[in-house]
């Protein structure tokens, strides 16, 4: 289950084991996104129990969950379906942000406590947390937003913004130059984790702006957890070890 840079690059790693078949699960929700090297397939599986269907259906015996750390839907199929049928869940979470000296952050549990705690600090705010929640902002009519999102927003909208269509990584002279450009007075975004998209913290710590940063949902009971790539290539190999290793090739 993909839809990180990790999941890529998992993809990668794994298609260079002799024995292994991989197939690589995309939501679909990017109009272009980049596709792992291998098989792919893209769409929703129709809830839980759809997986558990699909899962069954292709004889997968092990799981990787490698969706992004706010991917909570997902990820709860993925612990549903994988005890269902008895299968390992491995979970690919990526360490989250940790602050440095001179970052003003204000965690917050969620994205509407970051929509009211935003609109406290300032007028002129930046939200990098992707199309999907940004309705929550639309009740507010005061502030100005910059939005910034790989594919446009399909929600309600605040009446006072601008969109900014951009994919990352982005570099931390860009970000800067961003937040000058548009006097941003606040930032919003997930704590996501990685070094794609972190240039805009330093940006925001060497510029003096207050960075609302939402919490990462927890994850289910049951998962095999793991922060890595490499700790998930780990992983797998031990549970595929026997039937990836095999009897020696003859000749
Ligand atoms: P979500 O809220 O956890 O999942 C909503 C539904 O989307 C799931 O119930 C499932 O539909 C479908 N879905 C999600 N990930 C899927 C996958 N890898 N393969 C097939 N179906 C998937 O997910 P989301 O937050 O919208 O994220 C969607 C995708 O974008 C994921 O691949 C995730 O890694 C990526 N992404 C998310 C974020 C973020 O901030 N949330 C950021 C970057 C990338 P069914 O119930 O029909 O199976």
């Amino acid at each position: 289950m993909g839809g990180t840079g990790e999941a890529r690059e998992l993809a990668h790693v794994l298609s260079g084991e002799r024995g292994l078949e991989v197939v690589s699960s995309l939501a679909g929700r990017v109009a272009d996104p980049v596709r792992p090297g291998g098989t792919v397939r893209i769409g929703g599986f129709g809830g839980a129990d759809g997986l558990r269907e699909w899962l069954a259906g292709n004889r997968i015996e092990l799981v990787i969950d490698a969706t992004h750390p706010f991917a909570a839907t997902m990820t709860a199929h993925a612990a549903r379906a994988g005890a269902a049928l008895g299968l390992p869940v491995i979970r690919l979470n990526r360490p989250g942000w940790t602050a440095e000296p001179g970052d003003n952050w204000i965690r917050v549990p969620d994205m509407a406590t970051a929509a009211q705690t935003s609109a406290e600090l300032g007028e002129r705010i930046l939200l990098t947390i992707g199309r999907q929640g940004v309705g929550v902002f639309a009740g507010y009519t005061r502030p100005w937003y910059l939005i910034r999102a790989i594919d446009p927003p399909e929600s309600a909208l605040p009446p006072r913004h601008e969109i900014l269509l951009a994919r990352g990584p982005f570099t931390v002279a860009a970000e800067t130059a961003l937040l000058d450009r548009h006097r941003i007075e606040v930032l919003v975004t997930k704590d996501s984790g990685g070094d794609a998209t972190a240039a805009k913290l330093a940006a925001a710590r060497s510029a003096g702006v207050p960075v609302v940063l939402v919490d990462r949902p927890p994850v289910p009971p049951g998962l095999i957890e793991v922060a890595t790539v490499a700790a998930a290539h780990e992983r797998i190999l031990e549970y595929v070890a026997p039937r990836h290793i095999g009897p020696p090739e003859s000749g």
